[in-house]
């Protein structure tokens, strides 16, 4: 069975990135599972603390977690939340430890996580760090050691909000036309980050665009792009 794991420094992160590939993945009978580091109560909740600068950081997390599992009720994934923190986000050997179990214990084909570069971003970088750290402990392993040793997964990164700059340079596009509307209402529940909703919709439809000239596939009309770190092994060339 083909099990799809996303990790996500901040609450929302999931949903622009790679919302339609999770609810994609879902309709083809993949498992699913969303790892929240944090609710990015701090550095991606703007809109909230500017509708009330006194409310309490315990009551961000509350809104932005309700949010974060309202998208993902849409897209049909489960979702886990760690409460790391953000703006700072603080990677110690415990909570590599503790994502290492989640790996080992859901066993996934296919992780998703952020880019290893991210100049406007604390936390982005750090959640790609654990998250290599945590797969090559779970599966790296040739002889028995501390963790449950599991298949390596596949890994990619999502589409970071300014690509160039965080140096990506996608290699996999999936094609996300069946479940944009499922995207997009996935997209609306993140009440705390608004304007982000046209500009990826807008970007799903330019990686739709470049997603049609290199496969010659005229239906692709959305679609996210991924950038794989390990190669692929297949039987055939074809
Ligand atoms: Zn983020």
């Amino acid at each position: 069975m083909n099990k799809l794991l996303v990790i996500s420094a901040h609450s929302a992160d999931f949903v622009w990135r790679s919302g339609g590939t999770i609810a994609k993945s879902i309709e083809q009978g993949a498992e699913c599972l969303v790892v929240c580091l944090s609710y990015g109560e701090r550095g991606e909740s703007g809109e909230l603390w500017k509708e009330d600068p006194n409310r309490s950081e315990e009551n961000v997390k509350i809104i932005r977690k309700q949010q974060a599992q309202d998208a993902a009720t849409i897209l049909c994934t489960k979702i886990e939340f760690l409460n790391w923190g953000d703006y700072p986000m603080v990677i110690s050997e415990e909570r590599t430890k503790e994502l290492t179990k989640i790996i080992g214990d859901f066993e996934p084909t296919v992780i998703l996580t952020h880019t290893a570069k991210d100049p406007f971003n604390p936390d982005h970088p750090l959640a790609f760090q654990v998250t290599e750290r945590a797969r090559l402990l779970s599966c790296g392993a040739g002889v028995a050691s501390a963790f449950k040793n599991i298949d390596p997964p596949m890994w990619y990164s999502f589409e970071p909000h300014q690509p160039e700059i965080c140096e990506f340079k996608p290699d996999t596009f999936v094609d996300i036309t069946s479940v944009i509307d499922k995207k997009n209402k996935a997209m609306n529940c993140m009440g705390a980050q608004k304007y982000l909703v046209d500009y990826y919709t807008e970007l799903a439809s330019r990686r739709g665009n470049h997603a049609r000239r290199i496969s010659g596939n005229k239906a692709v009309k959305f679609s996210e792009a991924f950038q794989s770190h390990i190669p692929r092994i297949t039987n055939t060339i074809f």
